[in-house]
């Protein structure tokens, strides 16, 4: 079992290694050793931005094993909701860190001046990095990126928006990976780090490779053959643009409507007839869905000008659904091309892309309400205007005013200022996923540990269950089950889309070959105590699961399921909390507490 932690202390340029076998043997890792090591690592209350304020990294515990296994958490304290930050990346980073040695990363202090930490195998240093602050997470990769070398090999980096405390900043990697949501761009940016790169040479020992063979080619098998993750290759998750939109669950301009009349124009289907360059994977996945579409940009555009032809140059980026909700049928832009050019430019500046497109939709309603106006704006927010939104996501990064310095702290801070608060789509603080399916989507981001809709696949309940009344009893038990069970598997380092291929069985005869014999019960207990860990810190920061609730805005759309009602949703959350609470979890903030954080 790899249970060694790497420490690296930025401020102090030191670097050490705990065994936690301890922790390792209880959680494996993913999820579950994280959550441990941030109840640990970070102190009660603790300012998110504080030297002291701990980022922890920790690999899949059958990472670099099987197939779909790649994901790496990250976990730190947010600076967007102020209690749990948990965001999972593919990519190559999960595997380096593995393979020099490590099952776990935690990174504290924070340095004067822009550093870059670099790990290769056993030797950490910490180098200044001057000239990587302000590049894009782009330029960042290519210029860490050593060309010729054997082994794993990983970077990933904030962008200027993290550089500048957004606290909706993400941290990318390998190019087209992100560490995306719950701010951890902005934590780099605190502690003046622009980069990490990891390069491991190792390998994983194996007790009996002859099993794991054979388990993997089971598993490979139900990966690429059994049809259960077809669509992800296929079209990828952007095929959900047509099939909410049909649904009528497609969040639109904001979350007035279910369905967008453009949906068609920035379909997956347009994308991958007209834009779609390549597929690429996380490694030792064969699924390939993260889909890289081509953008042409202007190639130093002050040349150019009054010549007949323009030289551009083609940059390829990911694009997903949630993107292309969020800067798409929500903002009514409706061209593949101008979506993409907004996707882009978040990007090159290191934002969650899911969040500004929250942001972006809420300031256009404000400013038609006459919440805000042209002296908060500086230029006027247009549904659909590309031009309009590329220069305030700018002056975001930028905080060009008091509005947009407020802005750069999300939504809920930005509606207690201005108001608006019925139509700023976040649920626990968090930008809202593009899923306005019913009481599941719902309720599930509010009570979800990260308000993912990840963390418990709430939305998917609504769409099995077209058309059939559901219980509150179901629907609780439903999300419950889900993220106890998701929880197991991210403690692996399982995808979210091999969930169907990684059932209780195969993981149980998977972990056998590796030599961790664990029941299904076993199993699900581990994910509901990483659960508990996670909620105990939330709470322990203040978070409150019984004063939670949607914007009024998602009671005035049409769903699948007809009109939600609030008297449901919170009678829904009062028998999560009364089952969860019957789990032994303490779901409100101690007074005492409280009164300290405040102080
Ligand atoms: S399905 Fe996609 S995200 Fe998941 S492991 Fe494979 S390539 Fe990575």
């Amino acid at each position: 079992m790899l249970s060694r932690v790497l420490y690296v202390d930025i401020g102090k340029r030191s670097s050490w290694v705990v065994d936690k076998h301890d922790i390792f043997s209880k959680y494996l890792g993913g999820s579950g050793v994280a959550s441990k090591l941030l109840l640990e690592e970070a102190r009660p209350g603790i300012d998110p931005f504080s030297p002291e304020a701990p980022i922890i990294f920790s690999p899949g515990y059958l990472v670099g094993v099987f197939p779909c296994m790649v994901k790496a958490v990250a976990m730190f304290k947010s600076p967007l909701t102020k209690n749990l930050g948990e965001s999972h990346a593919g990519g190559h980073f999960s595997s380096a860190l593995r393979f020099a040695g490590y099952g776990a990363l935690v990174v504290r202090g924070a340095s004067e001046y822009p550093v870059a930490v670099k790990i290769k195998d056993d030797k950490v240093r910490v180098e200044m990095a001057d000239s990587l602050w302000g590049l894009s997470p782009l330029d960042v990769e290519r210029s860490l990126r050593e060309s010729h070398y054997e082994g794993m090999q990983s970077v990933i980096s904030c962008g200027k928006a993290g550089e500048r405390l957004v606290c909706y900043s993400n941290v990318i990697v390998d190019r087209y990976h992100h560490f995306g949501r719950l701010g951890l761009g902005a934590v780099f940016g605190s502690k003046r780090l622009k980069a990490i790169s990891i390069l491991g040479t190792g390998e994983i020992p194996l007790e009996s490779p002859l099993a794991v063979k054979e388990m993997y080619e089971k598993l490979n098998h139900e990966v690429v053959l059994s049809g259960k993750m077809s669509k992800y290759h296929d079209l990828g998750t952007s095929a959900n643009m047509l099939e909410l939109n049909e649904l009528g669950a497609l969040p639109t301009h904001n979350f007035k409507d279910s369905r967008f009349k453009g949906a068609e124009g920035i379909s997956g289907e347009v994308m991958a007839e007209s834009l779609l360059r390549r597929k690429i994977s996380c490694p030792g996945c064969p699924i390939a869905c993260i889909h890289l579409a081509g953008l042409r940009t202007d190639f130093a555009p002050e040349h150019e000008k009054g010549k007949k032809e323009v030289f551009s140059e083609e940059v390829l980026l990911p694009y997903n659904y949630e993107p292309m909700y969020a800067l798409g049928s929500n903002l009514l832009l409706s061209e593949a091309k101008n979506l993409l050019r907004l996707i882009y430019h978040c990007e090159f500046l290191g934002l969650d892309a899911m969040m500004v497109g929250n942001i972006l939709a809420w300031t256009t309603e404000a400013f038609e309400e006459g919440r805000i106006t042209l002296d908060d704006t500086l230029i006027k927010p247009e549904w659909g205007s590309v031009e309009a939104y590329l220069q305030i996501i700018n002056n975001i990064v930028d905080m060009k005013s008091p509005f947009y310095a407020k802005l750069a702290q999300g939504l809920l801070e930005t509606s207690k200022r201005y108001g608006g608060r019925e139509y700023a789509m976040i649920a626990g603080n968090n930008g809202m996923a593009g899923y306005i399916t019913g009481y599941g989507s719902i309720v599930g981001a509010l009570v979800g540990a990260r308000h993912s809709h990840l963390s418990n696949s709430g939305y998917s309940i609504d769409q099995k269950t077209m058309n059939q009344p559901l219980s509150h009893e179901q629907i609780s038990d439903f999300l419950i089950e889900q993220e106890d069970w998701l929880y197991a598997l991210y403690s692996l380092g399982a995808c979210y889309f091999c969930r169907g291929v990684y059932t209780k069985e195969a993981v149980c005869e998977a972990l056998k070959t590796v030599g961790t014999e664990k029941t299904k019960e076993e199993l699900m207990k581990m994910g509901k105590e990483i659960f508990h860990n996670l909620y105990k810190f939330k709470v322990r920061e203040g978070f409150e699961l019984a004063e939670q609730e949607p914007p009024k805005r998602v009671y005035q759309v049409q769903t699948p399921h007809g009109m939600l009602k609030a008297e449901e949703v919170k009678a829904i959350i009062k028998l999560y909390i009364k089952k969860r609470e019957g789990e032994g979890l303490r779901l409100k903030p101690e007074e005492k507490a409280l009164k300290e954080l405040l102080r």
